[in-house]
């Protein structure tokens, strides 16, 4: 009775993990949750304000499918003040999280055998948004002391006639490595006589640490500007995941006309007033807000890398921004699923398989929690690893 396709497409392992935990500790066990990738911060003020007042004003109605005028210039706005990128407010749509954004995208660029290129491990739902487009996923792993990045030689291998799309995600989800300006600069080198379009998945831009600098795809040179989808969203860097708010930006008019009209046939407009709410978080108003949550996140990195330094058998990348951790444990267990399941149910710690990355023998914490939590928690899969068998 069902497509193929929906047969196909696996349930999401990050948001599984995560309301298990929370039934979990809903029933009253003592759970430490590492699972899910979102903010422990409250929204922040203005943001809430803005809801608050467009309710009060009566924003009921629909709204233009791309979104209202305000938010698609704030969108321009941000992008110009934090990117260097100039796009005009036609050639933006705001949608239902950047999950949403990135779905649209691929819905409308791939077809039937299309290959599209994904640097591994890699967030959870680039693949199966590809397959679902019933598109082919083709992987490419860089070097762990890398940070798992590609380079402009492995991508040119990876090139097929039928490459149509290039996934990009810096800071990354699950590493948390960041791409240099040079080495963005060398993948495009690859690119420019292609026709590859690149979707640069930029959602935890502000979330860097140790100073090091986050260049937008598209801002590196009139090519990059041409092939490139701007996405991004305020789940993480606006600490508000449930109000779902993402955004695209694009030079190509005939995708963005094709995503307006996807948009148009599925959801309408997003929520009128999340739309009203973003624009403080857009605008800079919020920027204060944003910069504490970094500097928490940056200490929470170094107190886990500080109690994970000191474990045996293990290994990971050190972030340099997002907020994880991607822990190999390989030579403990190769059955990631398997050392979770059991970290979950022996010292009730979730965090998510490194499988569900397309990379066994990992898994991966979130350090988007307190630091006490963290140092707990870290405790118990000290723990949990030393006795492990
Ligand atoms: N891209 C990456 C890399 C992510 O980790 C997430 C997390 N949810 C998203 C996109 C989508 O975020 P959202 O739909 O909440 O905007
Ligand atoms: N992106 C977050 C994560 O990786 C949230 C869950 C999801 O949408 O996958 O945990």
């Amino acid at each position: 009775m069902l497509t193929k396709r929906s047969q196909v497409l696996e349930e999401s392992i990050t948001l599984a993990i995560a309301s298990l935990a929370n039934e979990l500790k809903a029933k009253g066990e003592d759970i430490i949750s590492f699972s899910a990738g979102e903010p422990d911060f409250d929204t922040p003020k203005a943001i809430k304000n803005a809801a608050i007042a467009a309710i009060e004003k009566g924003c009921g109605k629909y709204t233009a499918v791309p979104g209202i005028k305000e938010v698609l210039k704030a969108v321009q706005t941000k992008l110009k003040k934090d990117n260097a990128l100039d796009y005009e407010t036609s050639e933006v749509v705001v949608n239902v999280g950047a999950k949403h954004s990135l779905f649209q995208c691929i819905e409308c660029l791939v077809e039937k055998d299309d290959e599209v290129i994904i640097p591994t491990p890699y967030w959870v739902s680039y693949p199966e948004m590809v397959k679902f487009a019933e598109g082919k996923p083709v992987f490419i792993e860089g070097l762990e002391k890398n940070g798992f990045k590609i380079t402009a030689e492995q991508l040119q291998k990876a090139i097929t006639p039928k490459t149509k799309v290039l996934m990009l995600n810096s800071p990354s989800n699950p590493i948390g490595s960041i791409y240099r300006k040079k080495e963005l600069l060398e993948i495009a080198e690859i690119l420019k006589n292609t026709n590859i379009v690149v979707l640069s998945d930029e959602i935890y831009e502000k979330l860097s640490y140790d100073n090091t600098e986050i260049t937008a795809f598209a801002s590196l040179n009139e090519d990059t500007l041409k092939r490139t989808v701007t996405i991004n969203g305020l789940s993480k860097c606006g600490a508000m995941p449930g109000w779902r708010f993402g955004y695209m930006a694009s030079k190509n008019k005939e995708l963005i006309s094709a995503v307006k009209r996807l948009q148009g046939q599925s959801t309408s407009n997003i929520c009128s007033v999340i739309q009203y709410a973003a624009i403080p978080a857009l605008t800079g108003e919020c920027d204060q807000d944003i910069e504490t949550m970094r500097q928490a996140f940056e200490k929470r990195r170094n107190v886990a890398l500080e109690i994970l330094e000191k474990i045996p058998n293990i290994s990971f990348y050190k972030p340099e921004g997002a907020f994880y951790l991607f822990i190999n444990i390989q030579k403990i267990e190769k059955d990631s699923m398997k050392f979770c399941k059991k970290l979950l149910e022996e010292e009730k710690v979730a965090v998510v398989p490194g499988v569900g990355f397309g990379m066994d023998g990992y898994f991966r914490i979130s350090y988007a929690t307190s630091e006490d939590l963290i140092k707990k928690g870290l405790e118990r899969i000290a723990k949990f690893i030393k006795n492990y068998n």
